[in-house]
């Protein structure tokens, strides 16, 4: 090991406290500060990380920044370096099973970390998933390719548009299903302009992600990629969907359209939920039972519409309580085309902002209202102040959630700059985005839960 990876990542007060204490990346220590005792591993550090905390992976798994000016004493018990390399196994071809794609674009699901140490490892070639998941071999003949290896904010028009065309390609080429590896925190935003840039595909086209990495035993790595799979191999369901964990404990992973479809928790692995609308299907190992019958069925031909278009100038406003229409000035000002508002309730915004939404209507803006509440729709005719905005050029966008609002007005945009035609795309329901009503009980049916509430709906749903 060099003396730069001896101290990977560490530089300032941090690599000083390493060095007087003879401990570097992968030293067992035991750390004692004003705070209390730690025992773990010094864990390598991101070269844009600050110089004043020592990163140790605990012996309970977490990982825990500790201050370097705060530590008293530091004492080296042995040393423990990662494992970077997950054995590959070549991944069996059996010419019966059909073909799937496994596209990468990053996030917790693209990597693995070593048990011990807690280092990140990439785990993405076929043979070093089947080497982690080989149940894998047994629904498919699998193909991967790593299209992108950020953490899913980054995630921006340029993977985007890079991973439709992709699908599009790898469509035409013949696979039987696509799944796209993803970070969680944005799967939703990606799987609604999917969503929309590809149309038509004949074949399932599923996202997926996990919340815990594969080295803590609660991780949802390996199901979620299980069901995916599966689910591109085997379901009747051509669409853009999430395949993530279902209730709390593993019985089923769900499908959830890619356009009602929403991150709901930051920690629980049930973060996904479907909002407006019930799930798809639920997805075990051994079958996929359909939860509903509007969906596109899969075809056989190799027909799909690939459409890229996307105009970024276009962006969310989270209405909140006493906001000054300078927001609004600035995005006129900084050239924005399009604007999403989430207003409160049924589509409300103060009425300091009207002169703002007044100037963006002369300024050609398209200006579209969704709710805050996520649930129901944007009504307004119901109060005065609704019509009002209307007459200001706000358009209510029935119930589209704002992040795919905001999706589809981008690809909207991207298309023509005639805002008659912009609105007649956006008020077109192309992918499930609106929709004639949305299920009452919605929220309920089958979307995970705590246990005793599930047994409570399963013993009185019929
Ligand atoms: N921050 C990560 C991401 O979205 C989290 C995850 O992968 O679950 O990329």
């Amino acid at each position: 090991m060099s003396a730069n990876d001896s101290y990977r990542g560490y530089r300032g007060e941090a690599l000083e406290v390493l060095k007087s204490h003879d401990a570097m990346v992968w030293s067992d220590v035991e750390v004692v500060t004003l705070n209390g005792k730690f025992t773990g591993i010094v864990l390598p550090r991101s070269e844009t990380a600050d110089p004043h905390h020592i990163v140790l992976k605990l012996r309970s798994g977490y990982n825990v920044g500790v201050a370097a000016g705060q530590i008293t004493s530091m004492a080296v018990q042995g040393r423990r370096e990662a494992h970077y390399k997950i054995p590959e196994k070549e991944f069996p071809v059996d010419p019966k099973k059909p073909r799937v794609k496994l596209f990468g674009t990053g996030g917790t699901i693209a990597s693995r970390r070593d048990y011990r140490t807690g280092a990140v490892i990439p785990a993405f070639s076929p043979g070093e998933l089947y080497g982690s998941v080989p149940e894998l071999a047994d629904i498919c003949n699998l193909e991967t390719e790593k299209l992108y290896g950020v953490f899913s904010e980054n995630m921006a028009p340029e993977q985007w548009i890079g991973t439709a065309q992709a699908i599009g390609r790898e469509i035409e080429k013949g696979v039987q299903g696509i799944v796209i590896g993803h970070g969680t925190d944005t799967m939703h935003h990606t799987a609604a302009i999917l969503s929309f840039m590809v149309q038509n595909s004949p074949v399932p086209i599923v996202m997926v992600g996990s919340q815990r990495s594969s080295d803590r035993p609660s991780s949802d790595a390996a199901l979620n990629l299980m069901h995916s799979v599966k689910t591109a191999a085997e379901s009747d369901i051509a669409e853009v969907m999430v395949c993530m964990f279902g209730p709390t404990s593993d019985v089923y992973g769900l499908l959830h359209r890619g356009t009602r479809v929403r991150k709901m928790h930051s920690s629980y692995r049930s973060t996904f939920r479907t909002v407006g609308d019930i799930p798809l299907a639920m997805v075990s190992r051994e079958t996929i039972t359909p939860l509903r019958q509007d969906t596109r069925p899969r075809r056989r031909d190799r027909q799909v519409t690939v459409n890229t278009a996307f105009e970024e100038k276009v962006s969310i406003v989270y209405y909140y309580p006493n906001m000054k229409p300078d927001i609004i000035d600035s995005l006129i000002d900084n050239g924005y085309r399009g604007i999403v508002i989430a207003g409160t309730g049924l589509g409300h915004v103060n009425k300091p902002l009207y002169p703002a939404l007044k100037r963006a209507h002369e300024k050609s803006i398209a200006v579209y209202m969704t709710v805050q509440t996520l649930w129901g729709y944007v009504q307004m005719y119901v109060y005065d102040t609704g019509r009002d905005m209307m007459e200001l050029g706000v358009v209510p966008g029935a119930n589209m959630l704002p992040e795919v609002a905001y999706m589809k007005l981008g690809w909207a945009l991207g298309q023509t700059d005639d805002l008659a035609k912009v609105r007649e795309i956006m008020m077109t329901p192309i992918a499930g985005e609106i929709t004639d009503r949305e299920p009452s009980n919605g929220y309920l049916i089958f979307q995970g839960g705590i246990p005793e509430v599930e047994e409570f709906i399963s013993r009185y749903r019929k």
